[in-house]
């Protein structure tokens, strides 16, 4: 199809999630294929993806080992419903998961997006403690700033006022704390920051617990919310606090897991046995929509019994368990171990480190955040007094399409800019890509300026 009818009918019948139209159609962008760390467009153009396609890809683009599971699986059978039956890849994947994710964590409960394994949590949370006749602990508690995803259960356990603000009356209340957010608190300093946000939580468990139910946190980091970095020892107290306190600690990797951090899951960082665990993005490479929700024998035993005791999990989706996309992620995790991938991720991490040193000298630049290879960059408007630029001036979102020129893709949170390349990308490639955002970066000023 020529590239002005895509055009056209991209315009006048899909609707992009997260997208004022009116914005595509004036910077429209169509990908058609992609080798590696490279997108390519239907005119040719070609674009690093600095972003790992929001936050999915791991090993790059057309990666042999997985296009050829994939395959393979589809000579087999493409899908079969998981509800009342299994299927082989979901089974040969749900042992490897297990194996791969903290020790407590031994049941898992499949879907097909981030959004979906955290309203499975929600539920799996709620009803774990009415099977158990604990009917008080209906409330969750979630971070200021937190995102799970924009399904309506999700965006009730999410803070990021933008987002949810007009959907306020359709959802349950949450309990809202602040996360430790250095770079914007007075003090600027992570201990001050770290112990004003536990005594908080610590108040309002002593207060409240006997309604919560649970406690809703991103591992390590927040994505969404402006790449923002726990202070350490942070998400390790925390535990020790839902622990105290009987309440269910629910953590999401949806972002964070698989190498994203350095680690293979965030929690590593730490040692943290959450009760519930959610993952998604990274466990099929970036190739299909797997997710999974994982739990405990303790939640999972609640929820065991005869059928008219009615502790059945009442929850599924059409898709759960897809075998295609479960041939995908044990190719992709076959793929880790033999290039010992986390570790490379450790090292160029290390490397990417060096890389925003140089773009934090930039005047526009307030700070950089970075656990491994997820990384933001906040542009303020003025370095000294943290001002920023107003919102409506879009400095990032014109920054970001100035990377697109220069031949990278990546999108913006705000004043951040998101740096999240692909695992795999090579160092010279984080090189060309960093050239491009300190570049993009500059140019900006030049305009303020001028
Ligand atoms: C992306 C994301 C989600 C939602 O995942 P989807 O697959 O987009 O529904 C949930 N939690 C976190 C932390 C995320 O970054």
């Amino acid at each position: 199809m020529d590239t002005k009818r895509l055009y056209e009918i991209s315009k006048n019948h899909m609707w992009l999630p997260f997208t004022q139209m009116k914005d595509y159609e004036e910077a429209p962008l169509i990908i058609e294929s992609g080798e590696g760390v490279m997108l390519k467009d239907i005119h040719g153009n070609e674009y690093l993806d600095g972003y790992s396609s929001l936050w999915l890809n791991v090993h790059g683009h057309r990666r042999q080992e997985i296009d050829e599971a994939i395959k393979a699986q589809l000579d087999k059978i493409a899908h079969s419903t998981l509800l009342g039956a299994a299927n082989v890849p979901s089974i040969q994947l749900a042992e490897k998961l297990v194996e791969l994710t903290p020790e407590k964590l031994t049941r898992v409960f499949y879907s097909d997006s981030g959004a979906e394994s955290v309203e499975i949590a929600i539920k799996m949370t709620y009803q774990y403690w009415q099977n158990k006749g604990v009917t008080t602990k209906t409330k969750f508690v979630t971070m200021s700033n937190g995102y799970h995803g924009d399904t309506v259960g999700a965006i009730s356990v999410g803070a990021i006022d933008i987002y949810h603000r007009v959907y306020s009356s359709l959802m349950f209340n949450s309990y809202v704390v602040l996360f430790p957010a250095v770079y914007r608190h007075p003090s600027g300093d992570e201990e001050t920051v770290k112990r004003e946000s536990l005594a908080a939580i610590r108040q309002l468990f002593e207060e409240k617990h006997e309604e919560i139910a649970g406690m809703m946190v991103e591992s390590m980091v927040q994505g969404a919310g402006g790449m923002n970095m726990m202070p350490r020892g942070y998400l390790k107290a925390l535990e020790a606090l839902c622990r105290e306190f009987d309440i269910l600690l629910v953590v999401d990797e949806v972002a964070t897991g698989f190498g994203r951090t350095g680690k293979m899951f965030a929690v590593e960082h730490e040692d943290v046995q959450p009760d519930i665990m959610t993952i998604a993005k990274g466990i099929t490479g970036g190739y299909l929509p797997i997710a999974a929700t994982m739990t405990t024998e303790k939640i999972y035993e609640a929820f065991y019994g005869d059928y008219t005791e009615m502790k059945t999990f009442f929850h599924g989706h059409s898709y759960t368990g897809n075998q295609l996309g479960c041939a995908a992620a044990l190719a992709n995790l076959e793929v880790f171990e033999k290039e010992l991938l986390v570790d490379q991720a450790a090292k160029k991490a290390e490397y990417v480190k060096e890389i925003l040193a140089e773009i934090a000298q930039l005047p526009q630049v307030g700070d950089v955040r970075q656990l491994g290879l997820m990384c933001g960059i906040e542009i303020v408007k003025n370095k000294e007094t943290k001002e920023p630029f107003l919102g409506e001036e879009r400095t990032a979102y014109k920054a970001t399409l100035r990377m697109r020129e220069l031949g990278m893709l990546t999108r913006p949170l705000g004043d951040v800019i998101v740096f999240m390349p692909p695992l795999a990308t090579s160092f010279e490639e984080l090189t060309q890509m960093g050239r491009i955002m300190k570049q993009a970066i500059e140019e900006i000023q030049l305009v303020q300026q001028a």
